[in-house]
């Protein structure tokens, strides 16, 4: 699965999934475009990755700002003139009781997990289609998208709505050879998961038939093959790496 010559943007990268996707893309030989809210972490991830040999900047980037998803998208293409994959990782949520949410809280959960991953997206699809070279866009959700998860409703919502525009941006884009998918992780160990309470942790342990969290790299595994000239008639596809904890049909 190689991807020399491709150039890559990998939204939060600066930490957990997201830099785990961007060095495993940058292993494979595209040169990554390193996207976060976090410049600290986001230059650490594209250091990382150069220190390995690889072709990786950051770019500061807010998936809930237009004007900041428009700059990031510039100085992409700017740098690299066009861009063949965006992987949208970034995302965020928290276990709590549904009846304690604030409709602050709902808008933050929508604004990152849905509409990040739309924004971002269409700021680069208007380029892809005119250059007509095809390409991949994969957008991370969760297997609480498909299943549900006991506190985290909201986000539950904004994750079956990004596997849900998966599918119908899958449809659209199949004309222009741009393959679409959505990969689900399970409990993954990365610093968002360090903060949910052990408790939960154990329950999400005994709920997974293999018994273990999946690591970072697992997920970015799933993410490089659809980015991947070994996945070019695969669209539209949900894909859970999540140790059989959802085996949905
Ligand atoms: P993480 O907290 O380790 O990394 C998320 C990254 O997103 C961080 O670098 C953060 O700075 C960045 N980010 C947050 N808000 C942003 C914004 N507005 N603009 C740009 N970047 C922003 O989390 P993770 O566990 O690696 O999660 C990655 C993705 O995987 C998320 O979409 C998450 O919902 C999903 N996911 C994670 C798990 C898990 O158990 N860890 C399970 C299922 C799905």
């Amino acid at each position: 699965m190689q991807l020399n010559g491709r150039i890559a943007v990998v939204t939060g990268g600066a930490s957990g999934i997201g830099r785990a996707t961007a060095q495993t893309l940058a292993q494979a030989g595209a040169r990554v475009f390193v996207g976060d809210i976090d410049e600290a972490g986001g230059e650490a991830s594209a250091a990382a990755i150069r220190e390995n040999g690889g072709q990786a900047e950051f770019v500061r980037l807010d998936v809930t700002d237009a004007d900041s998803i428009s700059a990031f998208r510039d100085a992409c293409f700017g740098s690299a003139g066009q861009v063949d994959i965006v992987a949208n990782v970034a995302g965020w949520g928290k276990i709590q009781p549904f009846l304690e949410n604030t409709p602050e809280f709902w808008r933050k959960v929508v604004d990152l997990n849905l509409m990040g991953p739309v924004a971002v997206s269409h700021a680069f699809l208007g380029a892809m289609v005119e250059r007509g070279a095809g390409g991949k866009i994969v957008i991370v959700a969760s297997d609480a998208g498909r299943v549900g998860s006991l506190g985290e409703t909201v986000y539950s919502g904004a994750k079956g709505g990004a596997i849900a525009f998966t599918k119908s941006l899958a449809r659209e884009m199949a004309r222009y050879s741009i393959n679409v998918n959505c990969v689900c992780p399970g409990p993954t160990e990365t610093p968002l998961l360090a903060a949910v309470p052990p408790k939960h942790q154990e329950a999400f342990i005994r709920a997974t038939p293999m018994r273990r969290l999946a690591k970072p790299s697992e997920v970015a595994d799933a993410i490089l093959f659809f980015c991947s000239d070994r996945a070019t008639f695969v669209t539209g596809q949900i894909l859970s790496v999540s140790g059989g904890l959802c085996l949905a049909g």
